[in-house]
């Protein structure tokens, strides 16, 4: 969680010695997203939290690390997943995470860094994450010494006081969820050791959550204590192969994935990981056989059907492609992620009109993906509404972290959109983000 510490300290240091911001990126994956959601509904639960306003958002990143920035998401680095060896590992991660939103820890934080909902509170917000993860520790604590006291105490919000009660409290939804906590304590060995090494060296999660000896021992004791109300959890060790092997099958190489795709035992999602293999490998005529054969045996799984969409689409097989998301669509009509991949098949079969109506729905559902903002400025501008294609780049360029070029396309969405209509207040919301960061 403490990212949000560091990333403040390196926004001062950012404003101070104008260091360049690196973007990160969001990987957004209906399934993998799902997955995840399987995963934490229990534990948030168990943490008083609603599972159906909170999403699991991955960042593409390497290194290990997790945290939150407001009430509606928690982040986890790629690198966090792929690294974690079973499910209750991750539900550990996500149930010390549930417990800083639940305790309360992020009402201190800057109003500026509290929203993640909307795309231009999301810019603001990964783009100075990004600041912390490639900052380096030294520079960082060294602008943090000539930050001015008010400042730190406004951003430096977590204590260790907040750092051991969200520990506490993770163990209670892990037990209260029947979830082995067992998983807290291998998470905590993976990251002991890394104390001893420069900050520079350490992984951000290991900088941000400091692994005091007395921390682990107390870790270990209230594991032990809880160790009895543990139960299998089936649904959570499926879904939790479903992510991690997704996942995997994306960020290793082909070969890698193929000389393991059976490890969890799921035959589907072994057909799964070497579609996505065979697939990355421009093999169509093994990729499609296999996802078909992981559909044969789920057929009402819109994530097969998506993924299935994805390789005809990349495969330039539009039409074929276009079908696969449309039955995709039918099984989970208000997914987001598949109706923003349905329409970019639509949109590139020349359906303008169903596209942006497809599209349309996608962003309302969630503003986060930037794909859609491109797809979707690229239908309205085919049908000559400028304005709206403004804004919808406005809004792009705000999630990237760009405010200075989002700031430009709102005026000029502002300028072509009706005043007071829905989309010029979006426009209006993103000239606000642009001008507070011109005022840092
Ligand atoms: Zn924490």
């Amino acid at each position: 969680m403490h990212l949000i510490r560091l990333l403040s300290i390196a926004l001062i240091l950012t404003l101070v010695a104008g260091a360049p911001v690196r973007a990160l990126t969001l990987l957004r994956d209906p399934d993998i997203e799902y997955a995840l959601k399987q995963l934490a509904a229990p534990v948030l639960k168990a943490a008083g939290l609603s599972p159906s306003r909170m999403d699991i958002l991955i960042i593409d990143d390497r290194s290990l690390n997790a945290f939150v920035v407001d009430r509606s998401a928690i982040f986890i680095h790629s690198g966090l997943l792929l690294k974690m060896q079973n499910a209750e590992m991750l539900q550990a991660v996500l149930a010390h995470e549930a417990a800083h939103i639940a305790n309360g820890h992020l009402v201190r934080r800057p109003i500026a860094l509290r929203n993640a909902r909307t795309a231009a509170g999301l810019g603001a917000v990964l783009a100075g994450a990004a600041v912390a993860v490639s900052g380096n520790g030294q520079a960082a604590a060294a602008a943090a010494a000539g930050a001015s006291n008010t400042a730190l105490r406004l951003l430096m919000v977590h204590t260790r006081a907040e750092e051991n009660a969200a520990d506490q409290s993770g163990m209670r939804y892990l037990a209260g969820a029947g979830i082995n906590p067992q998983g807290m304590v291998q998470v905590m060995e993976i990251f002991r050791g890394q104390e001893a090494l420069s900050v520079s060296r350490q992984d951000a999660y290991a900088r941000t959550h400091p692994l005091s000896s007395d921390r682990y021992r107390v870790l270990q004791r209230l594991a032990a204590g809880y160790a009895d109300r543990a139960r299998k959890d089936p649904n959570a060790d499926y879904w939790f192969a479903r992510a991690k092997s997704k996942l995997s099958a994306f960020e290793r190489s082909p070969k890698w994935t193929l000389n393991r795709a059976g490890e969890y035992g799921y035959k589907d999602v072994k057909l799964m990981r070497q579609a996505v293999a065979w697939h990355r490998q421009s093999n169509l005529r093994k990729s499609l056989p296999a996802i078909d054969g992981a559909i044969s045996l789920r057929p009402k799984d819109p994530f097969l059907h998506e993924l299935r969409g994805q390789i005809l689409m990349e495969s330039r097989q539009i039409k074929p492609a276009v079908a696969a998301y449309a039955r995709s669509t039918n099984l989970a009509p208000n997914n987001p992620l598949i109706l923003g991949a349905y329409g970019r098949a639509l949109l590139a079969d020349g359906q303008v009109k169903k596209a942006t109506q497809v599209l349309e729905k996608a962003r309302a559902r969630d503003g986060r993906d930037a794909r859609v903002l491109r797809d979707l400025a690229a239908a309205h501008a085919k049908q000559g509404n400028n304005g709206m294609a403004s804004v919808l780049t406005a809004e792009r360029y705000a999630m990237g972290g760009r405010m200075k070029d989002a700031g430009i396309h709102a005026q000029r969405a502002s300028g072509l959109l009706p005043r007071g209509s829905a989309a010029w207040q979006r426009a209006q919301d993103v000239l606000s983000a642009s001008e507070a960061a011109a005022k840092k």
